[in-house]
């Protein structure tokens, strides 16, 4: 049962000792350069950061140097005195502190806060102190530096940063370090960093051959190898028959437009900055599609409407073009060709319900298969100063939609934070958060009620009362798009796919070449029945052969020599290194398909 949200991580132990150990990082720092400008430090995931203008750069031996002093101050267990200024007192303190005076600033007009991100209300200016350091800050800490686990507390390493992530600004460089509550809290932690990077789908998907990038065709626009073909066609088989028996309908829509429609939509101008720019044709502006959304409404509206036939599912495996800054662009997870698992469904207030559930229902679904056993989902809410700035001005909408999911979200009992401000400008949104094997955190599939867009196009249909009413439209992607799926899949499974994934499910190996004949029929009486199978024929040995699909993480080999062509059999090797010998083929082909046939997680 979920009665409550899951605590944020802003109200936990862990945010509060990372927090005040950036604090005492930067006490150290300062104390190594006195002329030292000090800017941001705030907590991230799994740590902190503190940035830093310094008169050289950091060297590793510097960071032994500062990890060294920072268990000194937390010996100290000095206390973290809060101080409420003003703005002017907050200046005299940091008049040496060209980046903190920036910061004044923007807590003084108001718009932002002591990180520099945008605040709906002005805040207080409050200080922090502990020993001789002194922060503007809001807090919150731990106690006192004693609080601080001196045995959990590590520097990781340092990278160079913009002031505000701007490349106009000075380069800065910035310390990372982590911090938790035991000492075998941090060594499971880099325990976990190191499994990580045997992990990485940027290395897995390099290794088995997955997919590439090439200079000329342009950053962030995967080419897909032949094996990645093979799971992108095995993910939209899986989702057509789920969606199909949901009673999807699949469209199929083109890969750009003219400049009107993102115009009706309001993705021009409001996000332009995501869209790529517009191609001239017979002096029309046509854009590349950055999502599938509109086309759909069209579909929607292409012919009148009955209640009848609501929920109305249109599906589509839709590939969309969005411009991320090339220093965002990161292997699959942020890429700007991505083919999307689409669906808008369009319903009456009354289906909202129902219809929602069932994506929740369809996400179990996923989960139990790719054995996901730990995620969580986060519902982004509007916030009362967007309204009609970055959100649709209708209070009233935004409320009662956001009651439906809450409702629909409670009724599910799936545990769900609630992140106010983070909507979409459309409607309140659901972003599901899954973690892979190891628990790495993956942002893969989204969930959105769109209660404006309908109401742009002109959407309607006729209710039981014989009048027009406006559909709700609820865009959803449980599988997210192929590219971060398949680099979510690749970290989870660490390349080891189920079977009926897998890129090449057999490979069969000859123990010498009187036995080819053998193998290469083999293959072909597997191929016929769409079973992914090949005959190594190459002049290695053996052995060189079953290392050679062992590194390609074939599931299954099967070795043949003499005595299996004697009895129509073969000699199992799973990739978990377990062996079947003298195994009848026709055994082997029914066992295999029934795993294929059922998803099965099974090897
Ligand atoms: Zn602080
Ligand atoms: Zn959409």
């Amino acid at each position: 049962m979920v009665e409550k949200p899951q605590e944020r991580y802003e109200d936990s132990d862990l945010y509060r000792i990372r927090h005040s150990a950036a604090h005492v990082m930067a006490e150290a720092v300062l104390e190594m350069f006195p002329e030292a400008k000090y800017t941001i430090g705030p907590p991230i995931e799994n740590g902190f950061y503190y940035d830093f203008d310094l008169p050289r750069p950091l060297t590793p031996e510097d960071l032994k140097v500062i990890e060294k002093r920072m268990r000194q101050i937390i010996a100290g267990h000095y206390p973290f005195v809060k101080k409420v200024v003003l703005a002017e007192e907050a200046r005299q303190i940091f008049k040496e502190q060209p980046y903190k005076l920036e910061l004044i600033e923007g807590l003084e007009q108001g718009g932002a806060d002591e990180y520099g991100n945008p605040l709906a209300e002005k805040p207080e200016i409050s200080l922090y102190t502990h020993d001789k350091f002194i922060d503007l800050c809001r807090g919150p800490h731990v106690e006192n530096t004693g609080k601080i686990n001196p045995s959990a507390v590590k520097l990781m390493s340092t990278a160079g940063a913009y002031w505000r992530g701007d490349e106009h600004n000075p380069m800065l460089q910035r310390i990372y370090g982590t911090a938790w509550r035991t000492s075998q809290e941090l060594e499971n932690y880099l325990e976990f960093l190191e499994e990580a990077k045997k992990r990485d789908h940027r290395k897995l998907g390099k290794d088995l051959e997955i997919f590439v990038f090439d200079d000329e065709v342009g950053p962030g626009l995967p080419l897909w190898l032949p094996n990645g073909g093979v799971i992108i066609e095995e993910l939209e088989n899986l989702a057509k028959e789920m969606e199909f028996k949901r009673g999807y309908q699949r469209v199929k829509t083109p890969h750009l437009a003219k400049e009107d429609l993102y115009l009706h939509s309001g993705h021009l101008p409001y996000y332009a900055d995501s869209m790529y720019p517009p191609m001239e044709l017979e002096g029309v502006r046509y854009y590349v599609k950055p999502m599938n959304c509109p086309f759909h409404h069209k579909i929607f509206a292409s012919q009148p409407r009955s209640y009848r036939e609501l929920p109305l599912r249109l599906a589509e495996y839709g590939t969309c073009y969005r411009y991320e800054k090339s220093g965002e662009l990161f292997g699959l997870m942020r890429v700007r060709s991505m083919q999307m698992n689409d669906s808008h469904m369009y319903c009456s207030e009354k289906q909202f319900d129902e219809v929602f559930m069932s994506v929740i229902d369809l996400y179990m679904e996923y989960f139990n298969l790719f054995n996901v056993t730990d995620y969580s989902m986060r519902l982004s809410i509007h916030h009362k100063s967007g309204l009609g700035k970055k959100y649709v001005d209708n209070e009233r909408l935004w409320l009662k939609t956001e009651d439906m999911v809450r409702q629909a979200m409670k009724n599910s009992n799936i545990p769900y934070i609630e992140e106010p401000d983070e909507a979409a400008f459309y409607g309140p949104k659901i972003d599901v958060q899954m973690k892979s094997a190891i628990g790495k955190e993956f942002s893969v599939a989204t969930n959105q009620v769109d209660f404006a867009q309908p109401g742009r196009f002109n959407l309607t249909y006729i209710n039981e009362a014989g009048q027009e009413e406006t559909p709700l439209c609820i865009h959803r992607a449980p599988l997210g798009t192929h590219e971060r799926m398949i680099g979510f899949l690749l970290e989870h499974y660490a390349g080891n796919f189920p079977v009926w994934i897998a890129p090449e499910q057999v490979r069969i190996i000859p123990i010498t070449d009187a036995h080819n004949e053998y193998a290469v029929n083999l293959a072909k009486r597997m191929r016929d029945l769409f079973i992914r199978a090949e005959a190594d024929l190459g002049a290695e040995r053996m052995s060189a052969k079953i290392r050679k699909a062992q590194l390609m993480k074939v599931p299954y080999m099967l070795v043949v020599g003499d005595q299996e062509v004697q009895a129509e059999s073969v000699s199992l090797r799973r990739r978990d290194g377990s062996r079947q010998d003298g195994l009848p083929v026709g055994e082997f082909i029914t066992m295999l398909q029934d795993r294929i046939k059922k998803r099965s997680k099974e090897l």
